[in-house]
């Protein structure tokens, strides 16, 4: 008999859940990183879905507010000023440039790292 393993997609989202968690908790004080208003969501700057590889990078996800993160589509010119504004145009701009080729599969060690690690951060 195989042991029953959890399914990757479940685990993924698992772990965005505890990553995203982490994320919201760590930034709720700072505001939304778009427009400065109370923290609703973990907002990424490139797409989990298209920018897999960046899924849970700290500097490409940040607290947002509803309105930025879903009705305007993640107000990706004012993120952008946000990043600067918190890590330094350095830093955003090593992100933007990592950004290529950044789709990535993860593994089942791998999400099962972040589970543990993030989950425990809170
Ligand atoms: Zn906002």
């Amino acid at each position: 008999m195989p042991i029953k393993q959890t399914p990757l997609p479940k685990m993924l989202k698992k772990a965005q859940e505890v990553f995203n968690r982490w994320i919201r908790e760590r930034d709720k004080d700072k505001g939304c990183i778009s427009c400065g208003s109370e923290v609703d969501h973990a907002g990424h700057y490139y797409s989990q879905g298209h920018h897999s590889g960046l899924r849970f990078n700290e500097i490409n996800t940040n607290g947002q507010c509803l309105r930025c993160n879903n009705f305007l589509h993640g107000n990706l010119i004012n993120y952008r000023k946000g990043l600067v504004k918190r890590y330094g145009e350095a830093k955003v701009m090593l992100l933007e440039n990592n950004n290529v080729n950044k789709v990535k599969k993860w593994t089942r060690v791998e999400l099962q790292a972040i589970i543990q690690e993030y989950g425990k951060k809170d």
